[in-house]
């Protein structure tokens, strides 16, 4: 069966944890992007963004989870991604990423084990260590990867949201019904 083959590569402490999951907040640079920045000739930012992580979105909204990026970087490339991808929330431009997480969680009302965190850089330090279980892409610097729960086996841009999201859909087990069309 599709839906525990993704389970299959989990321990089960991973998947007791992914499915009490009510939030994902990530990182966009090196996360949703393989963190490289290309200018084009009037200076405007443009990014790759991956498809793969589009298509899980709605599927992660209808099952109640709240999804929304905390970049520390502005541009509008992103803010277009996050509105055609109809994320709860967008914040940009985040020096104290620690801060708008907290303030988030109270809003949303959660607590620490109901939020997912994926990050890739040190400016992720804080929010890494308020989530219940914090996330790293493959390619995040090997520090970083040794103090979090879990590193994607996808690298930033190559589809580490929808790895995550998968694995939390699968553990709640609401992919399964998806993959049956319900
Ligand atoms: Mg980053």
């Amino acid at each position: 069966m599709p839906a525990q083959e993704v389970l299959n590569k989990y321990t089960k402490t991973l998947i007791k944890r992914a499915a009490v999951v009510k939030a994902i907040f990530f990182d966009v640079d090196g996360v949703l992007t393989d963190g490289k920045i290309i200018y084009d000739s009037d200076g405007k930012e443009l990014k790759h963004f991956n498809v793969k992580d589009g298509q899980i979105i709605s599927h992660l909204k209808k099952a109640g989870v709240v999804v929304g990026a905390i970049s520390g970087r502005d541009s509008a490339a992103v803010a277009k991604r996050c509105a055609e991808l109809k994320m709860d929330f967008c914040h940009q431009g985040i020096l104290d990423k620690a801060a708008v997480f907290k303030k988030l969680a109270a809003f949303h009302k959660l607590k620490k084990k109901d939020i997912i965190y994926i990050g890739d850089d040190i400016n992720d330090l804080g929010p890494l260590k308020l989530s219940g279980l914090a996330i790293c892409p493959a390619d995040a610097p090997v520090y970083l990867k040794e103090m979090v729960d879990m590193n994607t086996k996808a690298k930033g841009g190559e589809g580490v949201l929808r790895e995550v999201a998968d694995l939390v859909l699968a553990a709640k087990g609401i992919l399964a019904k998806i993959l049956k069309g319900k």
